[in-house]
């Protein structure tokens, strides 16, 4: 964690935490550095982009989609990407529903489909007024809701995360999987944002 230029930097105090745990680990012989770095790899691996070809894959194939929906983990695996013990629940926008997912006791998250939460999923502001106003929190997001909009807004626990599946834009008769997952951002999946064709 040293800085590579040379300039010698004291560590900080996580930095110093995590050299300090990671060193006592393999000392002890419970894990060695080369499966550490292993983990880090693959933590490097998950981002947006693994949700957003789940997504693009939902768009295209029907029966995919009726799958996922109807378990989400077994749908994820089913293309082959590794969720481990987590229960996911995909949660579908419709005309009439929009999600939008929060984790007001601290910052559970799908991190195996869209990596690290962004710093304002964590903050005690979007946990707590996304339940209470969803609507005004939207708004600030830049995301206007009509009146007649239900507004779905689901708790993520440490053993149940969410996913939102986003509507297709209108706009993308023929286009392909790949072009399409290019729209999918983080934010349309945590659903505080829609994907948009151009
Ligand atoms: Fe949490």
């Amino acid at each position: 964690m040293k800085e590579e230029s040379g300039n010698y930097q004291p560590y900080s105090y996580f930095q110093l935490m995590e050299v300090s745990l990671r060193e006592l680990l393999v000392e002890k012989g419970i894990v060695t550095d080369a499966q550490v770095a292993e983990e880090v790899e693959a933590m490097r691996k998950r981002t947006p982009a693994v949700g957003a070809g789940v997504v693009a894959k939902a768009w295209t194939d029907p029966g995919f989609k009726a799958r996922l929906l109807a378990d989400g983990t077994l749908g994820c695996i089913e293309l082959g990407i590794e969720v481990a013990a987590l229960k996911l629940v995909v949660v579908e926008n419709t005309p009439d529903v929009h999600n939008v997912v929060v984790c007001t006791l601290c910052s559970c998250y799908p991190r195996m489909l869209l990596g690290i939460p962004p710093e304002w999923y964590k903050s005690r502001n979007y946990r707590s007024r996304t339940v209470r106003e969803p609507r005004e929190v939207l708004s600030e997001f830049g995301l206007q809701l009509n009146e007649q909009m239900k507004i779905r807004v689901h708790d993520s626990t440490a053993d149940m995360r969410y996913l939102v599946l986003p509507m297709r834009p209108a706009e993308t008769d023929g286009w392909s999987e790949e072009r399409l997952a290019s729209i999918v951002t983080r934010d349309c999946m945590i659903g505080v944002a829609v994907p948009k064709s151009h």
